[in-house]
């Protein structure tokens, strides 16, 4: 039996008076004490794996994992919502830093996965909802022409990525008004036309790239996209060797560019001639209409930062680098998968929107070792019904976030799955009677260790 008495952390670390924090030392001991008498023995225990994965989202992400985890003999089932394979990549022109073409990155990735012998492929289709447990889960998928497909299996990989942003909402940046402002994404289909014309198929003179759009700003997401610092210092680098005399403005609020190779990337870009310009994240800035002496389409109005004045930059063509977003039905995915959110309708993972080749192998790799164990030990700490004290009022069913209680109709009592419990104890402080409790957190153990706590008697 065990319980720490955490003296470190709770007293000597945060008290600076050594008096009081002895007494409270003293104090954290005999709650120990006392509670430690009324442990039970919790036994270990282990559920068996399915082997089969299933792989929410076709992007290079979901693509990558799916291959890593079929190539080790695992069965994975690959859902993707639309009618292609490739997500935002299939759409980008060259990648940052080392300027590798997306599609010959992508192709071969995309015709693996489609002649795999362990991939299932499920294309126009999503996953309605996930019932189960960690390493025996059950979907029925819905494809887009009404055919449903049952599936069980072990593990989940949710790939389903971001959109972009649109712009069209921040009025003074007039996207939808001017022709020539468009946003990343627009821009890099130029690229991959090979051919950067202003709507009238004119060469642009001038180009000015607008970083933080809908990112890093109240109004609109707080957050960093984390991409577009360098999809924007990559578009500079695109520019200066397709138009080598245009003039190439970058307006900024912070360079963040993180991540390998990225730094240097930026000091490369750096030195291609083109004019950084630095703004405040909050302040507004403006996309206006040129004036017929101006030797140009649009003027964008910033206040430059760094020389702490207003300045108004040429363009003929504005980019604006539109924040990541979540998809609307987010919340869905999480329900149904059963992980949690953070605010900004982000899963609460690592974010893998800058390497997701590398984050996919490191899912692939737990996901494999998983497997290889064969099984995953669950929680010993669930909930316990009493049945000879239940009253059958479902109360406890009504409060549990894990759907882990059932009824069982002929015994009038509730039960619990132990496999979906996770212990929170949230059901033993609703219940009227007392019936269900917490293993290892029993009303007897928690009130005993406040009896400790409180015990005037010095030890
Ligand atoms: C303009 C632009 C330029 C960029 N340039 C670069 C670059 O140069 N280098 C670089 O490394 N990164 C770049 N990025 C970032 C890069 O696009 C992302 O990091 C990458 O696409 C993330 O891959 P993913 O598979 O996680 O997500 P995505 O590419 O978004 O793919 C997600 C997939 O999941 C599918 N999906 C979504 N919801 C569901 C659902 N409910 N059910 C089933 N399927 C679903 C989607 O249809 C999509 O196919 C750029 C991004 C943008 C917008
Ligand atoms: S432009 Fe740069 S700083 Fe702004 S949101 Fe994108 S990555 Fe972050
Ligand atoms: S809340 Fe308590 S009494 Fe009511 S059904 Fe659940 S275990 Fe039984
Ligand atoms: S402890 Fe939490 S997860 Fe387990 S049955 Fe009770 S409410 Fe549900």
């Amino acid at each position: 039996m065990f319980q720490m008495a955490n003296t470190r952390e709770q007293c000597s670390w945060v008290h600076t008076d050594y008096v009081e924090a002895t007494k409270k030392a003293k104090a954290l001991v005999r709650a120990s004490v006392n509670r430690v008498v009324h442990h039970e023995a919790l036994e270990k225990r282990f559920v068996d794996v399915n082997p089969a994965t299933l792989v929410i989202g076709g992007g290079i992400f979901g693509l990558s994992a799916a291959l890593e985890i079929a190539d080790s003999g695992k069965e994975v089932f690959l859902v993707e919502k639309t009618g292609s394979l490739g997500g935002l990549i299939s759409n980008i022109d060259l990648t940052f830093p080392y300027m590798h073409s997306a599609r010959q990155m992508l192709t071969p990735k995309i015709n693996h996965v489609q002649n795999h012998p362990h991939i299932d492929l499920f294309m126009e289709t999503e996953v309605k909802d996930i019932s189960g447990y960690v390493g025996n889960f059950e979907t029925i998928l819905t494809s887009k022409d009404g055919k449903d497909v049952e599936l069980k299996f072990g593990n989940i990989v949710v790939a389903t990525g971001l959109k972009t942003f649109d712009p069209g909402v921040i009025k003074d940046y007039g996207y939808g008004k001017f022709p020539d402002v468009i946003t990343s994404v627009e821009f890099e289909k130029m690229l991959l036309d090979g051919k950067i014309l202003t709507k009238e198929g004119n060469e642009p003179k001038n180009i000015a790239i607008i970083h933080c759009v809908g990112s890093r700003n109240k109004d609109y997401h707080e957050y960093c996209s984390r991409v577009c610092c360098m999809t924007a210092l990559k578009y500079s680098k695109q520019i200066r060797s397709a138009l080598p005399k245009a003039n190439i403005y970058e307006a900024y609020a912070d360079m963040r560019s993180f991540g390998k190779n990225c730094e240097e990337f930026y000091l490369q870009t750096s030195r291609k001639d083109v004019m950084f310009m630095m703004f405040d994240k909050q302040d507004p800035k403006k996309i206006k209409e040129a004036g017929s002496r101006d030797k140009c389409k649009l003027l964008v109005e910033l206040n430059e930062k760094l020389c702490g004045t207003s300045v108004e930059v040429p363009a003929d063509m504005v980019i604006l680098m539109v924040a990541m977003e979540a998809y609307d039905n987010v919340t869905d995915i999480s329900h149904a998968v059963g992980i949690s959110m953070c605010g900004n309708d982000f899963y609460i993972e690592k974010h893998p929107k800058l390497d997701p080749v590398a984050q996919a192998r490191a899912a692939a790799a737990r996901i494999l070792a998983t497997i290889a164990v064969g099984s995953v030990e669950i929680e010993p700490t669930t909930a316990i019904v009493n049945e000879d004290i239940c009253c059958g009022c479902q109360t406890c069913i009504k409060v549990c976030p894990y759907t882990a209680i059932s009824f069982d109709e002929e015994e009038g009592v509730s039960v619990v799955n132990e496999i979906l419990c996770k212990g929170c104890g949230t059901c033993s402080s609703a219940c009227p009677t007392g019936a269900i409790r917490t293993k290892h957190f029993t009303d007897q153990q928690i009130l005993s260790q406040i009896e400790g706590l409180l015990s005037l008697k010095e030890v």
